[in-house]
């Protein structure tokens, strides 16, 4: 059995799915301890949980102290089958956090399946739906695992209440990808949703992208979304490349002006385009465990988060590879995963 420390790094809830992750791929067990320690609210929130009931629920395994609050869990893995799975979180807890749990064992079923997840779509500190949708999931496509993820209903933080929807075909051997350069930019363009709250929030958002920016108003999309999905506000900033596409978003929320989120967002992306790197921190620090489950892959990355440090250590406790990083120039380190 594998033992993880929980606590390592940032103690943060990617530990614990890469861990479930890795564990339902490799088929061996796992024991995680000391789960999210350095959280406000430490052990498993609904959606670490909802990721728990998901890998027992896609191979029939078993998990000792799947309960709210829990920090410490075992996880033996049964063989990974493939169908149709509903999970429900409950909360705003993250949708995509979850799938990120189920999505690459799922590759090794016999059968394809079809995921729908429950909660929130767009919340803070996880990939939104548009940020899998045009950054993460070509990529993979380009490893050889086409999955599609469709965003039927919208759920914000804190109301939760969204929904996606996600086919995915076996693919049980994953080309390894290089991406060095990011490639001639394409297009980029940014745009603000806004579901049941007054659209003048989108607006301003989107004019302190123009002037940050310097984008013309033909880049700027307000989204109007119905009355369904719930209420609240997310704004992306999208550059598609030759090489690859980049998705940075300010998340609104109650008590922070819409100039705020849109500042917010507007750095990270200003950050990425001045760092020269192919991809920035989220996708460098999520691109990690399908490049290590390929056994091979190169990208350049702006300065590693602890995230990407963290992830990459648990994933070496699992797999016969090696995650090395190398300063290349100023502003970009080259990560290269070798087996
Ligand atoms: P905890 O509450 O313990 O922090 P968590 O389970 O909610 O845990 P993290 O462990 O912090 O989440 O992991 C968050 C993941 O979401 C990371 O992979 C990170 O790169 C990704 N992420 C966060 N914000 C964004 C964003 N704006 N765009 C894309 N990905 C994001």
């Amino acid at each position: 059995m594998i033992i993880i420390d929980g606590s390592q790094g940032e103690g943060e809830g990617q530990i614990l799915r890469t861990s479930l992750a890795l564990s339902l791929w490799t088929q061996q067990p796992v024991r995680i301890e000391h789960i999210r320690a350095k959280r406000a609210k430490p052990g498993l929130l609904r959606q670490h949980l909802t990721a728990v009931q998901a890998a027992v629920a896609i191979s029939k395994g078993q998990a000792k102290g799947a309960e709210l609050g829990s920090r410490a869990l075992t996880f033996s893995p049964g063989k990974v089958q493939g169908g149709d799975f509903r999970f429900a979180i409950g909360t705003a807890g993250s949708c995509t956090l979850v799938l990120q749990t189920i999505l690459f064992p799922l590759l090794l079923a016999e059968r394809a399946s079809t995921v729908t997840i429950t909660g929130g779509t767009h919340n803070p500190s996880a990939p939104p739906v548009d940020f899998l949708q045009r950054a993460f999931l070509p990529l993979l496509a380009r490893m050889g695992a086409p999955v599609e993820v469709t965003l039927k209903k919208h759920g914000f933080f804190p109301g939760g209440g969204g929904e996606i929807v996600t086919r995915i075909q076996p693919c049980p051997i994953l080309q390894g990808l290089e991406l060095c350069e990011r490639g001639e930019r394409r297009r980029s363009f940014a745009e603000a949703y806004i579901a049941s709250l007054p659209v003048h929030i989108a607006e301003r958002e989107l004019k302190t992208v123009g002037e940050l920016m310097n984008w013309r108003k033909e880049q700027l999309f307000v989204r109007g979304l119905s009355g369904h999905n719930g209420i609240g506000n997310a704004l992306g900033i999208i550059l598609e490349h030759e090489h690859v596409t980049e998705v940075f978003t300010g998340f609104g929320e109650r008590g922070v002006s819409a100039e705020t989120v849109a500042k917010t967002a507007c750095d990270e992306a200003l950050d990425y385009i001045a760092s020269n790197a192919a991809v920035g921190p989220h996708l460098a620090d999520q691109l990690l465990l399908p490049l290590a489950l390929a056994g091979s892959g190169r990208f350049t990355m702006s300065a590693p988060t602890q995230h990407f440090t963290t992830n990459a250590a648990v994933i070496e406790r699992f797999l016969p590879i090696r995650i090395g990083v190398e300063k290349k120039d100023l502003t970009r380190y080259d990560t290269l995963i070798v087996l």
